[in-house]
């Protein structure tokens, strides 16, 4: 019996089920009740053959449930058998309310109510009421024509108090299974409930302790990639150890974007400010990003507000990862053209202001009707030009960045034309720790810049920057308009290019003028120490205001050194310098020069080898480096002559490659010495008090 009992109601059995049985149970109770009150009554036969018709497909009903499954089907069957077909029939036998009917009208009610869901639910209830107000009107009607009573006290009893008590059982039965079936279900949704917090405490723990296991490891890679960079390592080695670190801190932020994802399931970012330097923040941004495009064809040009407060408050690490994620898809998505990030400020106050960025490139763009879709969560806008470009990504990047700036109260723009370009802008607030001017300069007012290169995007970018940092600039497009700008005078720096120094300067010109050449080289170019100075590109207010900073204070200090020192003179001696750069040649003359020199020069071993066979020196400054005969060949050939001299004389190597083992090399195949490029007048002048005789020093 209990077996019984927990197969039909046990707290395992579904709800539906549970309530469905009830229902069953109470008909063949109501259907007990209605047989011995028809004894009792003496009903037609006919009523016993429409009532046994509808208790044969009660029992059919109830195993096919019970076999099928399908309780839901079945409950709404019988509803339909006894709402549409016997308890109608049996009003049209009997006539009268005396056929047990509202019995099995309600039951049929509580039925749809406890067990039915859906569509078949509201189909119950319309044929409930349609059937019931029907049969009730047509009794009605019958009893008034034929003038017989509705019903008498005998059938009053039975036809309202048996189905009150047996619709009020099945109420209260089918409401206890109910509540125990929610409470049942509440407590395993309580314990399912603790077990995913548990679980999601543990997936937190996990996610730290492979931060930390990742970060830990890959600061040590950082750290000792530092480290190297501050020693004196070769411009090669120099680069790599670059590639190594940014590689880092790209997977770092690749980590962040990650643990943001994963960690805050609502995105809330928390904002943890710190003071941190601008100039630092976008140097290593730039820096990153040039890197990554070091073999790509697309040039990157950086315009930076020289007055933004160099000294900021905000979440550094997060704003980073904005930056980088914007500039690593404009690295992405652009083939070819370039890519330009413009750092600029808005909205100034005394103690904040707005950091506004925008990055253009000239990449494969986004169609119209994509962009509002394209910071939502794992949406990659273009899956084929993705797919066919071999792009991948997560389609993360946009929407965790647009959560970075949401959470500073910022904002994040973008415009684009598909197949042309695209700008993403942004703005975060931040506030001020130092006002002072990111990249000033000291005496701006008295310097002057020529700028002379191809790329019109370069010189636009530049011009605008020296601008602002109140230099004096001028573009040049040819040598006649370069050796113009020279004679008026006010210009002290050339920023070139190497191929705009080989192709369109009149160098004899630029060699007699009073003015600095820097060259501008891209990262990857190897530093042939040609030109006064180097400039890595991109150009920014950062490094240039770096390079003219450092210079002034060289000036002040050799100014003062040459006050305190000794200037050393040469007297009567002759200096051959042997190099096949002509900007090299010219620097190098002109420090002998001012040491007081007689100086000649060549510009390949060939002619170095003549001049020593017709004039004697005193000392040889002959570059490594050289097309045709190098340094050592060179070296060989002057020595070998019978000339007498040229046996003893001092040879000084010239050579970019700083590196140890390249000195060996050059000491063994003969030379006494070795100047690293580009020439520091300091070293010169010791290697001239070191080898030259004492007799030509003053
Ligand atoms: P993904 O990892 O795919 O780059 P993002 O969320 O960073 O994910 O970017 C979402 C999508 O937006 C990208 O798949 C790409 O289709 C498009 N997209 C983002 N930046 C650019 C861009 N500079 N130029 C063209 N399409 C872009």
């Amino acid at each position: 019996m209990q077996k019984t009992l927990k197969k039909w109601f046990g707290p395992d059995i579904p709800l539906e089920v549970i309530n469905f049985n009830i229902g069953m149970v109470l008909f063949y109770i109501a259907y007990a009740v209605a047989i011995a009150g028809s004894f009792y009554l003496q009903f037609s036969r006919a009523f016993y053959y429409v009532s046994g018709v509808g208790m044969v497909l009660l029992s059919f009903f109830i195993g096919y449930a019970a076999q099928s499954g399908k309780y839901q089907l079945s409950s709404f069957i019988i509803v339909l058998i006894f709402e549409l077909l016997i308890f109608p029939l049996s009003y049209f036998i009997d006539g009268r309310f005396i056929s047990f009917s509202l019995l099995f009208y309600f039951l049929g009610f509580l039925l749809t109510v406890f067990v039915q869901e859906g569509k078949l639910r509201s189909i119950s209830y319309i044929i409930f009421w349609v059937s019931w107000i029907s049969s009730v009107i047509f009794v009605y009607i019958r009893c008034s024509r034929m003038g017989i009573p509705l019903f008498d006290d005998i059938h009053v009893f039975i036809d309202i108090v048996a189905p009150v008590v047996i619709c009020a059982l099945c109420s209260i039965f089918c409401t206890l299974a109910s509540i125990r079936y929610y409470e049942t279900e509440s407590s395993k949704a309580e314990e399912s409930r603790k077990e995913s917090d548990e679980m999601e405490r543990s997936k937190d723990v996990f996610l730290m302790n492979m931060s930390h296991e990742i970060r830990t490891p890959m600061n040590a890679i950082m750290s000792a990639g530092e480290i190297m960079l501050s020693k004196d390592i070769s411009d090669d080695t120099r680069q790599n150890v670059h590639h190594i670190t940014n590689a880092c801190r790209a997977l770092i932020t690749t980590l962040d974007d990650l643990l943001v994802f994963s960690n805050d399931d609502n995105r809330k970012i928390i904002v943890q400010e710190s003071e941190y330097e601008l100039e630092s923040f976008l140097d290593d941004i730039i820096n990153m990003i040039s890197v990554r495009l070091m073999s790509s064809e697309v040039k990157f040009y950086v315009y930076v507000d020289p007055y933004i407060p160099r000294r900021l408050i905000g979440d550094v690490i997060r704003i980073r990862q904005v930056f980088i994620n914007i500039l690593n898809n404009a690295v992405k998505y652009t083939g070819h053209g370039h890519i330009i990030l413009r750092v600029v400020m808005s909205d100034v106050k005394e103690d904040s202001m707005i950091m506004h960025a925008d990055v253009t490139d000239t990449g494969i763009g986004i169609k119209e009707e994509k962009l509002a879709t394209l910071f939502e969560d794992f949406v990659r806008v273009d899956d084929n030009v993705n797919e066919s470009l071999k792009i991948e990504g997560s389609g993360l990047g946009l929407s965790i960045t647009k959560s970075i700036v949401d959470a500073f109260n910022g904002e994040i723009n973008v415009k684009s034309v598909y197949n042309k370009g695209s700008v993403f802008s942004f703005d975060i607030p931040q506030k001020i720790s130092d006002p002072k001017p990111l990249a000033k300069i000291e005496r701006s007012k008295e310097l002057g810049v020529i700028i002379c290169d191809d790329d019109e995007n370069m010189k636009s970018v530049l011009k605008d920057t020296l601008r602002a940092m109140k230099i004096r600039c001028t573009v040049v497009e040819n040598s006649d308009e370069m050796n113009n700008a020279i004679k008026e005078g006010v210009y002290t720096h050339l920023f070139i290019t190497q191929e705009c120094l080989e192709g369109s300067c009149d160098l004899p010109v630029l060699m007699g003028a009073n003015i600095v050449i820097v060259m501008m080289r891209n990262v990857d170019d190897p530093d042939d120490g040609s030109g006064d100075a180097r400039l890595v590109k991109p150009l920014s207010c950062l490094n240039i205001a770096r390079y003219f900073n450092s210079e002034i204070e060289q000036t002040e200090r050799s100014e003062e050194k040459e006050e305190e020192e000794h200037r050393l003179i040469v007297s009567g001696a002759r200096a051959m310098v042997v190099e096949d750069n002509m900007t090299n040649l010219m620097v190098a003359e002109r420090l002998l020069t001012r040491m007081g020199f007689e100086v000649s020069t060549a510009n390949s071993g060939g002619s170095a080898v003549s001049l020593a066979k017709v004039m004697h020196f005193d000392i040889l400054f002959i570059d490594y480096m050289m097309t045709g005969m190098n340094g050592i060949d060179t070296l060989r050939a002057i020595r070998k002559m019978d000339s007498g001299w040229t046996a003893g004389v001092p040879c000084i190597v010239l050579t970019a490659d700083a590196h140890e083992g390249a000195k060996q090399m050059l000491i063994n195949a003969g030379f006494d010495d070795y100047l690293a490029k580009p020439i520091d007048m300091g070293e010169m002048e010791y290697m001239v008090r070191k080898y030259l005789p004492g007799e030509l020093l003053i």
